[in-house]
């Protein structure tokens, strides 16, 4: 960017060098008239997403009604805040050495490719991974709520082979 002074100004014994400088992006603001009531958030946004304090001196200067009440959290600047999560590179994790100690489970659902019936009415599947030994055992559910009955099962079986679940 190239900041031009191009008008010299003569002044009684020196020179004053000024510039022209447009405002762009902020054009929201002349379609708010004086008197004009509207939110927190409205002003905050129209003015770059500043802070609640700067939207509510700057309605002031452009004589802005503000409606009563908070400034609840707004979307973009908690898009703009947001970030990731870092994906853990480095772990403590001791992997389990006893078969049966730490057991990975995760449930799906299980989506017909058209409505009509097949008779196939389990609709998740419920999946369990062994930590130490890699073997999954799976069941298919009608409901979310047959999971801790079929783990509870499981959890006994698995003691009828001397495998303890803690
Ligand atoms: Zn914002």
């Amino acid at each position: 960017m190239k900041l031009l002074f191009e008008h010299k100004i003569a002044t009684l014994d020196s020179y004053l060098f000024a510039g022209f400088m447009q405002r762009v992006g902020v054009a929201a603001l002349p379609a708010t008239p004086a008197g004009r009531t509207i939110t927190v958030n409205d002003a905050h946004a129209k003015l770059g997403h500043c802070s609640k304090a700067l939207a509510r001196k700057a309605a002031q200067y452009y004589d802005w009604k503000l409606m009563r009440g908070g400034m609840p959290p707004c979307e973009e600047c908690a898009t703009g805040k947001g970030r990731q999560k870092d994906v853990v590179k480095d772990s403590d994790h001791i992997p389990s050495e006893v078969m049966g100690e730490r057991f990975y489970i995760d449930i799906a659902s299980i989506k017909r490719e058209n409505s009509e019936d097949t008779g196939y009415s389990k609709m998740f599947w419920l999946l369990a991974v062994d930590e130490y030994s890699h073997m999954k055992f799976l069941w298919f559910l009608s409901r979310k709520s047959e999971l801790s009955g079929v783990l509870r099962d499981f959890v006994k079986k698995c003691k009828g082979h001397n495998i303890n679940i803690k």
